[in-house]
């Protein structure tokens, strides 16, 4: 679980921690894939939200998250 973040960052794609993920499923939240804000209020399954903080909608909830393998 010592991965550097720089190595995160250089993926193509962005991935949280499951720790992360767990932590947005028990709070209803939902992560941006575009800039990476936990977002409130997102049912575990929510797709392309909208993003409070860069306003792209790339808000996806905790157990789809997972479902698309955006977990490290
Ligand atoms: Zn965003």
């Amino acid at each position: 679980m010592a991965t550097p973040k720089s190595i995160v960052r250089a993926r193509k794609f962005r991935t949280f921690t499951l720790a992360q993920i767990e932590e947005a499923s028990g709070l209803d939240c939902g992560f941006c894939l575009a800039c990476g804000a936990m977002q409130e209020c997102c049912e575990p399954d929510a797709c392309q939200y909208r993003c409070d903080d860069c306003k792209e909608n790339q808000v996806y909830g905790a157990e789809e998250l997972l479902i698309m393998g955006r977990v490290h």
